[in-house]
């Protein structure tokens, strides 16, 4: 755990509203009278269970986090059940910067040291409580583009506080000679973001979230050098069961023509060869986005398609398990849940381009770090091969400019730990 916790890692696939705080999401809607449904609150400290099987030390650990060894499942359909409370929750820009500022702060505090949080420009139709206690009014109280704007600026001042506390703790581990030899300093988190288009939605609604992220990527071109640009990409997810890929491939066309990077979902729902979730996987595939997200279900010949000209893609090993309803038949168990993903164990022992990460850290109740000791333990991977994926991962990351620093920082870092 403390070298898995220590490594520096990357995060490319995690919804911003999936990955609430769940007492931040139980305390949002008591102040808003939104009541949750069971469904929501996933910890269940019965439900643990010892694992005999372990060394003491690791026992150790999972037994201090019930939570991450076993955990209640929650399929497709729970999930999407779920997401739908979020927003009613997440309703103005006091909570958007709470929830916002909370997963930087909690994926910092992981060993995350670059994320790139996904989220659908939402508008927001609470006004936040003023400092005069104005209250609620009606009518949208935020756009689309200040949802992004404020979370952009929350990164902003989030990267600053992070690069400040890097360099302030190296400056006490430099005047500290007793302590130089053994303490790690924790890199920097730097933030970036991918906006997202909801498959559930209409042509114009995706349209709208593109022209956004077109209008905000080609303003942030004229920033100074130096000065970081959040905006790295678009994506494609939502609700697998609803619409269909080839309805947005123009609007996913025009943002990459812009120079935005493009990551679609694929294959979260089973297909049979040349029925429509095939055609439409195929019609992934073919557009060639820069990554993938989950490709769980897909065809032997779909795989093999892959395989000859790689897409990267974003593993989440937790939120695979749940959403293919692997953990249910094992009554919860993730290890044995995670034994069942269909290609992650071949796609780490022959290199293919993939990352690990979390998707929906709240929902799942999960976090990079747990990831990363659940495919140790289930593949047996050792110290030097999980450094092996973080670093591959590096390859990428939408955000160019950041992958050499990056690379040359875990690499260090690495090589102290292993
Ligand atoms: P948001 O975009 O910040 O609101 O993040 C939550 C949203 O991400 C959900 O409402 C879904 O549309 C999407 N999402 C989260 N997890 C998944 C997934 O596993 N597959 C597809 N879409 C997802």
């Amino acid at each position: 755990h403390g070298f898995t916790k220590s490594l520096p890692k990357i995060e490319l696939h995690a919804h911003l509203n999936g990955s609430i705080r769940e007492h931040t999401l139980i305390e949002l809607a008591s102040e808003r009278n939104v009541t949750l449904s069971p469904k929501m609150i996933l910890h269940d400290a019965e439900s643990a269970q010892q694992h005999n099987d372990d060394s003491k030390e690791e026992r150790l650990f999972w037994n201090t986090h019930p939570r991450f060894w076993n955990t209640r499942p929650r399929n497709l359909q729970d999930c999407f059940e779920v997401f739908e409370y979020i927003p009613k929750c997440v309703n103005d820009l006091v909570a958007l910067r709470r929830i916002t500022e909370e997963v930087l702060m909690d994926a910092a505090e992981d060993g995350v040291v670059y994320i790139e949080l996904r989220t659908g420009p939402k508008c927001l139709l609470r006004r936040h409580h003023d400092d005069d206690g104005s209250g609620e009014g009606g009518g949208i109280m935020a756009t689309k583009r200040e949802y992004v704007e404020t979370i952009v600026e929350i990164m902003n001042e989030f990267e600053k506080k992070e690069r400040n506390r890097y360099e302030m703790e190296m400056e006490c581990r430099a005047q500290d000679n007793m302590m130089q030899q053994q303490q790690i300093v924790r890199l920097a988190l730097i933030p970036r973001l991918i906006i997202s288009v909801d498959r559930a939605g209409t042509i114009e609604q995706a349209d709208e979230n593109i022209n956004l992220a077109i209008e905000l990527f080609q303003k942030q071109q004229m920033l100074p050098p130096g000065q970081s640009k959040y905006i790295v990409g678009v994506e494609l997810g939502g609700n697998p069961t609803r619409n269909d890929f080839t309805i947005f491939e123009a609007s996913f066309e025009r943002a990459r023509r812009a120079g935005l990077y493009v990551a679609i979902h694929i294959g979260e729902v089973p297909m049979k060869s040349y029925d429509a979730k095939y055609n439409e996987a195929l019609a992934v595939i073919n557009f060639r986005p820069d990554r993938l997200g989950h490709a769980l279900t897909l065809s032997t010949s779909l795989i093999e398609l892959l395989e000859k000209n790689p897409i990267p893609i974003e593993c989440c090993p937790t939120s695979n398990t749940m959403t293919l309803d692997f953990a249910s038949h094992h009554k919860g168990s993730l290890i044995d849940g995670i034994k069942m993903h269909p290609h992650l164990k071949k796609w780490i022992e022959c290199n293919y381009p993939i990352s690990i990460n979390t998707d929906d850290s709240g929902i799942f109740c999960t976090n990079l770090t747990k990831e990363y000791m659940l495919i140790a333990k289930v593949f047996e991977l050792d110290e030097r091969k999980l450094s092996e994926i973080v670093l591959d991962s590096v390859e990428h990351a939408f955000d160019d400019d950041i992958k050499a620093k990056l690379r040359n920082d875990i690499q260090s870092m690495v090589e102290m730990m292993v």
